[in-house]
């Protein structure tokens, strides 16, 4: 297992606090690591500077064919991604395998492709005598600061974009799931010139702020909680750092009474609990139009008490526990007090699971109000909560009322009704008749509190590069 921080071109351990390291599954811990000191943040943070000279020269078909060997490295040892994946989340084999590790080689494909033809508008006498250009340019070292709920899928969607729009990076993992961040680095550095990405180990208030406060960082990116984005913008704000912000999430999902029912229980089933619902785009908050409430609480109730999770043969498991200890116990506080309230059933579900692992049962909580805790915050765990609505205005007012804006889906066999309906929903995403499906062709990001940045697509290509006017005065 690789354990060692890439700083420049030398692998080294960190010097400082120590960091157990652990099994979702059994809550054993799998080996501790020391994070960096403030003397090797500093080293990675000059090899970034240094690598960045001749980095941001490159030509885009350059970047192009590193970026292509990055994906076919990942491809050729996806068994042991998606090992290191499975033991370090407690993530089903399968799920990291089949799902993740495709679009993870995918994400740095597309950037290949996508940095050597970037659109933009056309060189032109805009004042008489003159010409105008647009460039699109790097900008600068990027802090990268990834959680821990994909860690090597969110390393992807921000090292391709920033060294694909000739960036360099000082990468940081999550404290709780940096192992394939460091099985990644060993690639990296034998793929990629010396100091384009750095790793580096450590907790967020220490390394991570030691990051996004360095006066040579021209950028910070960051998906992790709503808290961490605003100190991240505190930081930002002292030296006017851009910001990529990726923040936390509460889909609402409209079912309206003509939808076909089978299809949201399955699609709930799977895109309400994937990955134990630890997922920003989780379908974790309905609305059920009032004829169709009843049968589909009864029915997803049924769906969910037959997901598969826990079980010896890992193939057999459908979702894994909680990240960690401290995580199922918040997600344990929101069903209890959820079940404190009247109006309130738990249909399904509702406690830890058994033994030493972080597991939590799949569950519904029925006849959710729209001021509940339940409805309003994110659990980032396997519940999910019914809401009855009574009209169209109703149903997207409630949808509307949250302080996050990243994913949303409706449900109908009326397709004016849901073209009507994903017009007015203030979300970065909206889905109708599915839900959580990405791709890396199509933007992911929010809106609100969930965050600005945008990632995948061209549009993140956007983010990591900046616009800049260059004129020519005819003479
Ligand atoms: P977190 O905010 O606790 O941590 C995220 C990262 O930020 C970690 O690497 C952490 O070490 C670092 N960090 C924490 N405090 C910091 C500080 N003061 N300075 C610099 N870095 C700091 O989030 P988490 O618990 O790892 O992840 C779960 C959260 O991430 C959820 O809220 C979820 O919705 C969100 N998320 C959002 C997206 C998205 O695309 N919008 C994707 C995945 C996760």
């Amino acid at each position: 297992m690789d354990t060692q921080m890439l700083i420049g071109s030398k692998f080294e351990r960190g010097t400082e606090t120590e960091e157990a390291i652990l099994n979702p599954r059994t809550g054993e811990t799998i080996l501790s690591l020391p994070e960096a000191s403030p003397a090797q943040i500093e080293v990675a943070v000059a090899a970034a500077q240094m690598a960045f000279v001749t980095w941001s020269k490159t030509t885009p078909a350059q970047r192009s064919s590193y970026l292509l060997k990055i994906a076919d490295r990942i491809e050729a040892e996806a068994e042991a991604f998606a090992r290191l994946e499975a033991l370090n989340c407690g993530k089903p084999i399968n799920a990291v395998l089949n799902d993740e590790i495709p679009a993870i080689v995918d994400c740095y494909r597309f950037f290949a492709g996508a940095v050597r033809s970037m659109p933009g508008l056309v060189a032109g006498e805009y004042l008489p005598g003159h010409t105008s250009m647009i460039r699109r340019d790097s900008v600068g070292i990027v802090a990268s600061i990834a959680p821990w709920n994909y860690p090597l899928m969110m390393m992807a969607w921000k090292l391709a974009p920033a060294i694909a729009g000739g960036n360099t990076v000082v990468f940081k993992p999550s404290e709780q799931t940096p192992l394939t961040a460091l099985k990644l680095a060993r690639i990296l550095a034998e793929v990629l010139p010396e100091g384009v990405v750095n790793v580096v180990l450590g907790r967020g208030e220490s390394v991570g702020n030691a990051l996004i406060n360095h006066a040579a960082v021209s950028m910070i990116s960051i998906t992790g909680d709503v808290a961490t984005g605003k100190k991240v913008l505190q930081a930002a704000a002292k030296s006017v750092k851009r910001t990529h912000l990726e923040l936390g999430g509460k889909a609402p999902v409209i079912v309206f009474d003509d939808a076909d029912i089978d299809a949201v229980v399955s699609g709930l089933r799977a895109f309400g609990y994937y990955n134990a619902g630890q997922d920003c785009t989780a379908a974790c908050r309905i609305y059920a139009g009032k004829k169709v409430y009843d049968k589909l609480v009864a029915d997803l109730s049924s769906a969910v008490s037959t997901i598969r999770y826990g079980q010896a043969d890992d193939t057999e498991n459908e979702i894994g526990p909680l990240i960690s200890r401290r995580q199922r116990d918040r997600v344990a506080s929101f069903v209890e007090r959820a079940s404190e309230l009247k109006h309130i059933e738990i249909t399904t579900g509702g406690k830890p699971g058994e033994g030493g692992g972080f597991y939590y049962q799949p569950t519904v909580v029925a006849g959710a109000l729209q001021e509940d805790e339940i409805v309003r915050r994110e659990v980032f765990g396997p519940v999910v909560s019914v809401t009855r609505f009574s009209d169209v205005d109703e149903a997207v007012n409630w949808a509307n009322d949250s302080d996050y804006g990243l994913a949303s889906s409706v449900w109908t066999k009326d397709i004016s009704r849901g073209m009507a309906t994903a017009a007015r929903l203030q979300y970065g995403c909206t889905w109708i008749n599915t839900h959580f499906m990405l791709t890396n062709e199509m933007p992911h990001g929010g809106l609100k509190q969930s965050g600005y940045g945008k990632d995948m697509s061209v549009y993140a290509l956007e983010d990591y590069t900046a616009v800049r006017h260059v004129m020519i005065a005819h003479g």
